[in-house]
């Protein structure tokens, strides 16, 4: 951390400076430049900038390391690899998960699994768990729609992921799923992304409506700095001015996000757009910019869906954006599994 010197601090304003960091648990070092006198606090320590930022005579104060560790691309080398059965995540590999919105019975996740099998889902997606925005909404089919989601994938080689709510529930999903995921509501529930970092599974974890970029990887932080690096980020659009989509799906977040943290990064284009048609063009646009996957919502009968049915593609809608997938894929250097 820095901090700077308005070009009129005196000698005692820098002085208080270099003492309140010591206090702090830094070293303090004054470098005199032409026109202004710089403090370099030397140390790792959480502070808050605002503490120095109000002392007399200081001008900015410079944040030089980033507050997330772990999650920072500068923690390794490599780019982090996320292997569920058989589909990588990250590097080179671009891996699809498709399913429903919601599991609404064996039939209708049976139906769209078995549509989903021809085109290549190795993972199937489906809520048991929905945080609902109205209480009187469908809540979800609770353990019996995991239970049904897990006998669905077997059937048909897939693995599962579904969301999670909180840690008393961490124990149940073990046993069903190969992907914890954490909506998007949820990103900054600390305590649960405390638990899911003792576990040994991969984790989705989804941006927050209104998150920065830092917020997110910091939320990545808590479960990494638990001992779970299995972390896939999951860009599902943020709140803007704009009602016309659901959503404002921010693609800038794969370059962003590829620079700052070594961890993957998955598209969801369905709750980002929240209409069907829109879905399609912005998986492509996401696999064109570099993504290492998309988390799509198809369902066999969307005009029937309990939920998120307009942002739902029709199997063969999946099956034809799958083909193109295909081809766009190799040109940004991307194997799609
Ligand atoms: C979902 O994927 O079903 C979901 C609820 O997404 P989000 O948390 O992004 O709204
Ligand atoms: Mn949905």
């Amino acid at each position: 951390m820095l901090v700077v010197m308005n070009h009129n601090a005196t000698e005692e304003d820098i002085n208080r400076v270099a003492s309140y960091l010591v206090s702090k648990g830094f070293e303090a070092r004054v470098s005199h430049g032409e026109v202004r006198v710089v403090v370099h606090a030397i140390g790792v320590k959480e502070v808050d900038q605002r503490d120095f930022e109000l002392l007399p005579g200081v001008l900015e104060v410079i944040r030089v390391t980033t507050a997330y560790k772990l999650a920072a691309r500068v923690s390794q080398g490599q780019d982090t690899v996320i292997d569920v059965n058989g589909v990588k995540f990250g590097d080179k590999y671009c891996g699809l998960i498709a399913g429903p919105c919601t599991i609404e019975s064996y039939e209708q996740t049976d139906e769209i699994a078995d549509a989903l099998s021809k085109s290549n889902v190795k993972i199937l997606r489906g809520g048991a768990f929905k945080p609902r925005t109205s209480p009187y909404a469908f809540q979800g089919l609770g353990e019996e729609g995991l239970k049904i989601i897990r006998s669905v994938a077997d059937k048909y080689g897939m693995g599962v992921i579904s969301e999670i709510m909180e840690p008393s529930q961490i124990d149940m999903f073990m046993d069903y799923v190969d992907i914890l995921q954490i909506g998007a509501r949820n990103m900054q529930n600390f305590n649960l992304l405390k638990e899911l970092g003792k576990i040994n599974k991969p984790v989705v974890l989804k941006r927050g409506l209104s998150a920065t970029y830092e917020e997110w990887l910091m939320s990545a932080e808590y479960i990494m700095s638990g001992g779970n690096n299995q972390v896939i980020l999951c860009e599902r659009g943020i709140r803007t001015f704009e009602k016309y989509t659901r959503n404002t799906l921010d693609l800038t977040a794969i370059p962003v996000i590829k620079k700052l943290s070594h961890l993957p990064i998955i598209i969801d284009p369905s709750h980002a757009t929240g209409l069907r048609d829109k879905v399609s063009p912005m998986s492509l646009a996401a696999v064109a910019a570099g993504c290492d996957g998309l988390i799509i919502e198809v369902h066999s009968n969307p005009d029937c869906a309990i939920c998120d049915g307009a942002q739902s593609l029709y199997p063969e809608q999946y099956d034809e954006l799958y083909q193109k997938i295909k081809q766009i894929a190799p040109i940004v250097g991307k194997v799609v599994l």
